[in-house]
């Protein structure tokens, strides 16, 4: 890596920001792409350029982190660099890693009516024109003005369930370290039993049937989100089947430096490994506060039904919230995430022509809340509204990968070796 020092501040300039590279930001550049090319490519006007703000060089399935963190070699095939991506040829690379720089930034095999451009880094300030950025691994500040802006950055959660994986190698070590930690732990607790912290449990218990593994939870029931108590009950009793203890209304106050915990009751839990699963947080801290002031208690983003962030009086035209930002009555997925995605990028598209946005959102209230999640004892249990299904076809087939290649599908993305 080049030392921080010789990395001196960089002003630039883009017509289209993208904030995040995973399935919302990806997903509206797949529409970009195929949108310039249809509408622009006759025309003489100036290139329109897209720049994608990411502090990973490559894509992340997440979907596959509860079997990542005890399969490394499964592990391999869930992150994607950048340039397996056929259509992120990217005109100019920002990174303070060169060698990754010159492997992403290519030569056109044929030219495009638009530029593309990545910055390796990470967003930590962005009001409706501008926004500040910091490489991955350096230090200064540079600023980059836009006329429209896509927020994709997502949400996080404790580690490992996001790990943080900017390179196939770090990504690489960081999961060959969970899969050593669990392999010479004999007690591993998970504290959180939403839908992460169960496909965890479920995971180390089918990898390592010998292990004790703790699922606790504070309530009596779970996962939380608003399904069927059958669906409840399903995902209870795979996880009894596959063998995982569950500690349910314990709530853990203290854990001590030999991994054993202690709850808000007094009662003491062995343990040797804890994972905690209990909170997320959307990435939101670079946000101005005139775009503060469109989150809801939840800290989502409030968007219309063009996905412009706007409120009941105010819109603000040329920024854009994608994804698990979004305020959306709907259980937040990579579906939902890979479906807005292009919604913004269409509306976008409408704008630069000159034209009234057109791509709206569905009515989400006419669909039903679904889930599907891995317990741990071969069963894939799904949700759809009221009903509940064990292995259905369709999930046992998108769950073999953790649903990579539907998500490279929806992505329209057929890797290059
Ligand atoms: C372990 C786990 C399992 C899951 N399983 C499922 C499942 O089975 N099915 C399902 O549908 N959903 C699942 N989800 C939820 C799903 O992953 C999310 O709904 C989806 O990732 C949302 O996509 P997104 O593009 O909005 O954001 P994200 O996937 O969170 O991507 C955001 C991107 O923005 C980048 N970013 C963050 N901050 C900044 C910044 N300041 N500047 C620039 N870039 C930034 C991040 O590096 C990241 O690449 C799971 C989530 C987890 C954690």
């Amino acid at each position: 890596m080049t030392p921080i020092s010789e990395i001196t501040a960089l002003t630039l300039k883009t017509n289209i920001l993208i904030v995040g590279g995973a399935y919302a930001g990806l997903a509206a550049i797949n529409q970009f792409r195929k949108r310039l090319d249809s509408n622009f490519s006759d025309s003489n006007d100036k290139k329109i350029s897209l720049t994608l703000v990411e502090p990973r060089a490559g894509f992340l399935n997440i979907l596959g982190i509860p079997k990542c963190i005890v399969n490394p070699e499964f592990a391999r095939n869930q992150y994607i660099t950048f340039e397996r991506f056929p259509y992120l040829q990217f005109d100019k690379v920002y990174s303070i890693d060169k060698k990754m720089q010159q492997q992403l930034q290519e030569e056109r095999t044929k030219p495009q009516p638009f530029e593309l451009d990545f910055i390796h880094g990470k967003i930590n300030y962005l009001d409706e024109k501008s926004a500040t950025f910091t490489l991955t691994g350096g230090k200064e500040k540079s600023k980059i003005d836009f006329d429209y802006v896509i927020l994709a950055s997502g949400r996080s959660r404790q580690w490992p369930s996001t790990p943080n994986a900017f390179n196939i190698e770090y990504f690489m070590k960081e999961m060959n370290d969970t899969h050593k930690k669990i392999s010479e732990s004999n007690t591993i607790s998970i504290i959180g039993a939403g839908a992460v912290g169960i496909e965890l449990a479920g995971e180390i218990k089918a990898e390592f049937p010998e292990k004790s593994v703790n699922l606790i939870h504070p309530h009596p029931s779970f996962p939380p989100e608003p399904l069927s108590e059958e669906f409840q009950d399903k995902v209870k009793k795979g996880l009894e089947d596959a063998g995982v203890n569950l500690l349910l209304n314990s709530r853990i106050d203290r854990e001590f430096g030999n991994g054993n915990l202690q709850t808000t009751d007094g009662e003491f839990i062995e343990s040797d490994l804890n994972y905690w699963c209990t909170s997320h947080k959307n990435n939101i801290d670079f946000l101005s506060e005139e775009i503060c002031s469109f989150l809801t208690a939840k800290k989502d983003l409030a968007v219309n039904e063009y996905l412009q962030v706007a409120d009941t009086d105010i819109v603000l035209p040329n920024v854009f919230a994608t994804g698990d930002l979004v305020d959306l009555d709907v259980i937040k997925s990579a579906g939902w995430a890979l479906h807005m995605g292009p919604i913004a990028a269409d509306n976008i598209i409408n704008l630069i022509m000159g034209e009234e946005p057109n791509s709206k959102l569905p009515d989400v209230s006419l669909w039903e809340k679904n889930i599907a999640l891995a317990v741990g004892n071969g069963e894939i249990i799904s949700g759809n509204g009221n009903t509940v299904e064990i292995n259905n076809s369709d999930y046992v087939e998108i769950y073999k990968d953790y649903g990579l290649n539907r998500c490279l599908e929806m992505l329209e993305a057929e890797l290059r070796e």
